[in-house]
């Protein structure tokens, strides 16, 4: 039987993990949260109701240390061992028990949880794009040095990650079809978005998320954290992946092979199956997800992004060619304008400007081989959008 800890088990990915987890009979060592520990005490205590003794979680963890007590009380009467920091969920993820740990946790607090998992030799199944935007060279050396492999459960990244399993050499692939949905701003230029509110922004066309990639979704932020993510974990140069807007996120992402043929991976959007194919992979089990009827859907729809309304994504392929340590400047100005905007401190094309900002005014010490320098460089991001919002509002 396989053990996971979730990390993040509170959020939208940790929420679907957990059913996923439940289906396939895993064994849970771990849930961990931020701040909802209401929300992690209902997942203990299903657990506790539907899972045998033996897959039921051990430790509950909050990333804040000031509720450990509030969620040590309201767990007294179980077995579940409950530990509070940052540092706690770090030791979540190398637990030795561990076969595999899921990172649904969101930003660049994921960072330090990847690394431990994988300095652990833990199989690694990443939703945290961030952690690659953020330390991409480090992750993947951690986890070259460990031998051990990180499975996406982003669902694009999932898509190539599938269609590549046929081929018989990375080589093989020319370029990857990243697609996109477009978000709810889809067709829109920069002088309509000016008055945009968050609970516009919130509403995505296919997916039910987290509000922060709820907002990067609208941005296309996510996207280009994704294009980030690829160049990462297929070993691509931005020039190597085309974007296409595909409305209806049926067509999760493709790949053109040297030969022409280009291999898609479809299907309905519900993120349990890429979240139980990175579980189970190389093996695929039984999921019951609504099936897609082609007769029903009649076509799909394509498009293309617009790199001048939507300023991160260009801003993003800028932070990957400066390199170094500017995917994560860009990251923490995004990071920190996501919560201003939904603060409702700052306007929403005023997230763009941040992230393009940081990149053109900031000069991190380092080239990112150092976990040091990652957070030194996320800090200053973080400083610089403070200061520019203290001039802007
Ligand atoms: P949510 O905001 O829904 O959940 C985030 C999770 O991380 C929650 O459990 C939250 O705890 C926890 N968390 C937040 N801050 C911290 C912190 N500082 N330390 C430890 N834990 C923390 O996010 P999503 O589930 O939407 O996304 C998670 C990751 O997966 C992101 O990187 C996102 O980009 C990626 N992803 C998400 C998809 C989706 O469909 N949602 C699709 C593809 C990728 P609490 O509940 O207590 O706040």
């Amino acid at each position: 039987m396989k053990h996971i800890s979730i990390l993040g088990s509170t959020g939208s990915i940790g929420v679907q993990a957990l059913d996923v987890c439940e289906n396939l009979g895993l064994s849970l060592n771990a849930l961990t949260a931020n701040r909802n520990i209401k929300k992690l005490e209902e997942q203990i205590r299903h657990c506790y109701t539907v899972m045998p003794a033996d897959s039921r979680p051990r430790y509950a963890v909050t990333a804040d240390p000031t509720l450990y007590l509030d969620l040590k009380g309201a767990l007294a009467d179980l077995s579940v061992q409950v530990l509070a920091g940052s540092d706690a969920i770090c030791e979540m993820a190398a637990l030795p028990k561990n076969n595999i740990v899921l990172n649904a946790i969101v930003g660049i607090a994921g960072l330090c949880p990847t690394l431990a998992a994988l300095q652990a030799g833990k199989e690694l199944a990443l939703a945290n794009k961030e952690s690659l935007v953020t330390g991409g060279n480090l992750v993947l050396s951690a986890a070259e040095k460990n031998n051990v492999h990180i499975l996406p459960v982003d669902s694009e990244h999932s898509a190539i990650f599938q269609c590549v399993q046929g081929l018989s050499n990375p080589a093989e692939v020319e370029k990857i079809i990243l697609t996109a949905s477009g978000g709810p701003f889809y067709g829109k230029k920069q002088s309509d978005l000016e008055h945009v509110t968050a609970e516009q922004a919130l509403k995505h066309p296919n997916w039910s998320m987290g509000a922060k990639i709820t907002i990067d979704s609208a941005t296309l932020m996510n996207k280009g954290l994704e294009l980030i993510e690829a160049c990462h974990l297929f070993q691509k140069k931005p020039e190597d992946i085309e974007i296409v807007v595909q409305r209806e996120s049926i067509i999760h992402s493709m790949i053109l092979c040297r030969d022409g043929a280009i291999l898609a991976q479809m299907g309905a959007p519900d993120m349990r199956v890429p979240i139980q194919y990175a579980l189970t992979w190389p093996k695929r089990e039984p999921l019951k997800t609504p099936l897609l009827s082609f007769k029903q859907l009649g076509r799909l729809t394509f498009g293309e992004a617009d790199e001048d309304a939507f300023l991160c994504l260009k801003a993003c392929k800028k932070a990957f060619d400066m390199g170094g340590l500017y995917p994560c400047i860009a990251n923490g100005a995004n990071e920190a304008a996501v919560a201003a905007f939904l603060q409702g401190k700052i306007p929403f094309l005023e997230i763009g400007r941040t992230v393009w900002g940081a990149l053109e005014n900031l000069h991190p010490a380092g080239n990112g081989s150092s976990l040091e320098e990652i957070l030194e460089a996320d800090h200053l991001a973080r400083e610089y959008a403070g200061r520019r919002f203290s001039e802007v509002c």
